[in-house]
Order: structure tokens, then sequence, then C-alpha cells
């Protein structure tokens, strides 16, 4: 067969790994076989049934063709309002735009800001498909490190650092996926200068906010003051805090001018999101309140059954995570890399973990709380087994 010639894009990405080891981690267990999976990146529990019911009652009602492409006006109402509410954050509808997922709305806004060339800074560890999007994109990842005594959060001088004349953009990510780690507000207030000194647009993936533990408070870049909302693009979206990850649906809020490019790239891309899943959305939004709070517990408590199992394996260590469903495990002292020792877990113990190379960082695996006490339970102590 005649070699194909694929774009300079597609060669310079594989697949995600962490929806490929979520994935085969699924199927072992169809198979039979006694997997305990620690790889999901998302919620076990079910979607709570008044968001089902009112996604049923839609689709019932003939709710069954396009909406506008950025979103149903009654779901922008409902994010209009979750910003105020939850965020102090005033937008109106043309500064709104849902897309199929968080990991959508992020892609448009690379698409639409990026040219050839331009830089985007990264706070790594990192979650994974950030610089695959600016890639796929045209820009070039700027990954900026941080160190475990610093509980993993960018230092202003190393920020300021890295900025060159081709800097475009910064993400920010806190809650933080793959560390769990949250910025405080005077930390953010220290980004957001120098972001606004230098000219930086701001990607603030809050797709977590909900998950954040020991009474902690979430900050949202853009609520403190004027000159950085003007700059800053705030990513949220149902899959996280709801349990919606297969219902796709992320949304967007920041500068109408960006939003408005966003649309149109959206309009040729994929047009609207699912439109009677908006309609379960806009019930999630109006009325989870109680709904997250119960399962904010449940992560609550898991996270803190993992940090005590953890804590029994010496050669495990990790900076304990303020929110999200994630602990990032130096792993250094056994000897492997993370890569190294996911496989041979997989292999020897049947519990699988994601290796933290991708997220930017070897010494380290992640493993997910996102399962049952009873599973963390048992991996932690076969993970403690595959050690001795
Ligand atoms: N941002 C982060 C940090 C994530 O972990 C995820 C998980 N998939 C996403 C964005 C995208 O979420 P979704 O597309 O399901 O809304
Ligand atoms: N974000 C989740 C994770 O990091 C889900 C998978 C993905 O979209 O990457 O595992």
């Amino acid at each position: 067969m005649k070699t194909i010639q694929f774009s300079h894009r597609i060669e310079q990405v594989g697949p995600s790994q962490t929806l490929a080891i979520t994935h085969k981690a699924k199927k072992m267990k169809q198979e039979g076989h006694d997997v305990i999976s620690f790889g999901a990146g998302e919620p076990d529990l079910d979607t709570p049934e008044f968001i089902k019911n009112a996604a049923i009652d839609a689709l019932k009602k003939g709710m069954t063709k396009y909406s506008p492409t950025s979103g149903l006006p009654d779901f922008k109402k409902a994010i209009i309002e979750k910003f105020e509410k939850d965020n102090g954050l005033k937008y109106s509808s043309d500064e709104i735009i849902v897309s199929n997922g968080a990991k959508h709305s992020l892609f448009n806004a690379f698409q639409v800001l990026l040219n050839e060339g331009d830089q985007v800074l990264i706070p790594s560890p990192y979650w994974l498909s950030y610089p695959e999007m600016v890639r796929l994109s045209g820009g070039e990842p700027v990954f900026i490190e941080t160190n475990e005594s610093d509980r993993f959060k960018i230092k202003p001088k190393d920020l300021e650092n890295k900025i060159s004349s081709r800097a475009k953009v910064l993400v920010i990510n806190s809650p933080s996926n793959p560390t769990g780690v949250i910025y405080d507000r005077s930390e953010l207030e220290e980004i957001s200068r120098i972001a606004v000194k230098h000219g930086l647009f701001v990607i603030s993936d809050e797709i977590y906010e909900k998950l954040i533990y020991d009474g902690k408070k979430h900050v949202s870049i853009a609520s403190l003051n004027t000159e950085i909302k003007n700059v800053t693009l705030t990513v949220n979206g149902m899959s996280k805090a709801y349990s919606m990850t297969g219902w796709r649906l992320g949304y967007l809020a920041g500068p109408r001018e960006i939003v408005e490019k966003m649309d149109n790239f959206q309009s040729h891309a994929t047009s609207n999101p699912n439109t009677f899943a908006q309609y379960g959305a806009v019930e999630a939004l109006l009325k989870g309140g109680e709904e997250i709070a119960k399962m904010r517990d449940v992560f609550e408590t898991r996270r803190n059954l993992m940090a005590r199992e953890l804590d029994k394996i010496s050669k495990c260590s990790y900076v304990c995570p303020d929110g999200a469903f994630y602990f990032f495990v130096n792993i250094s002292k056994t000897g492997m890399d993370g890569a190294r020792f996911a496989e041979k877990l997989l292999e020897k113990q049947v519990v699988a973990v994601v290796p933290g190379d991708v997220f930017g960082s070897a010494r380290h695996i992640r493993l997910s709380f996102a399962t049952s006490e009873q599973n963390i339970m048992k991996g932690i102590s076969r993970i403690a087994d595959f050690l001795k």
C-alpha cells in the first residue's frame, strides 16, 4: 500500500494516555481480570437522576434539533448565574460559549489565539492534553518547572524568566490535574500582575473547582480585577462536578471578541453540542448544589483514606492534594521510573496507574481516587506487596 503522507500536525501527537489506560483497565475488567484501576480521570458515581430526567424530558419533547452554535440560551443563562454566584464574575451571553467538553473549549481557544511559533507557558506537571493542543494549533509549549517543596506551584520569578517576546498565553489549572494543588488568592494576584505586565492571555482551567477539600476555597483568577478579567478565558464544564463525563459539555467565558471568533470556528467544526444534553445541564447548574456537596464529601473521605494507606509505603511520597481526585506519587525511591512502574504493576498486581511522564515527570505515577474505598484499600495494599 502507498505510504500515507499525514499532516505535520498529527505526526506530532500520539493518543491520550489517560484515556488509553482508562479504556484498557475497563476492557481487562470486562474480560474477567480482577483489575483495580487508579487510572480513571472520571468520577465513578452515576449522573444524578434529576439531571438524566431533564435530558429525557427534553428528548421526549422533541428538543432534537440544532441549538445556537455557542449554546442554548437557557444553558448560557444558567452559566452566567453560576459565574456570578460561585466566582463573583459577571458575564453576558455573548461572552460565553458552550462546547463538547472542557477539552473542546480549550482546543478551540488555542485554535483562535495561536499563530505558528506563538508560545504557551504551561506549569509542569501539567494535564497531558495542554501541550498537544498547543502543538496541534501551531504553537509551542514552554514548560515552567515546579518543585514538590513548593507544592508544585510556579514561583513568580520562574514565570517571568520564561516569558519571551513570543509568549502569548499562560495556562493556569487550579485545582490541578495531576497534582491536586490549588493556588490561593495572593498567589493568583502575583501571577495576574505578571500576566498583565507582559501582555499575556490567561487560560484558567477550573474544571475541578467543585472538588476542593479541608474547607479551602476556589478563587477564579479573572475575578481579581478588570485588567486580568479582560485577558482571561475561564474554562469549566459538567464532567467532573456532576459526574457527566460522557455527556460532553464544557464552557468558556472571556472577552467578547475572542468568544465571537471561537463561535465562528465552532460553527464550521462541530456546530452546537448535543441539544438535549444541554437541557440536562441546565437542571444540573440550577439545582445540583446538594448533589455536588454529597459527591465532594465522598471524594474527601476517599482522599483521606488513600493518604493513610500510602503513608504505610515508605518508598512512596506525595504532596497531599487540596482538590481534584488524584495523588501524584513520587516513586523515585523504588529505583523505577513511572513508565516501568506502571507497566510492571499492571503485569504483576493487575493495578492500573498512569505513568507521570505523560504529565511531565518520570519520577511520579498518578493515582486517581475516583473509585470505591474498597478498591482503594485493595489497590494500595497490592502496590505495597509489589514493592516488597
Ligand atoms: N481539564 C482538565 C485538567 C482535565 O483533567 C480534564 C479531564 N478530561 C479536562 C480539562 C476535560 O474535561 P471534559 O472535556 O470532560 O470536560
Ligand atoms: N482528564 C481526565 C484524566 O486526566 C480524563 C481523561 C482525559 O480526558 O485526559 O484522566
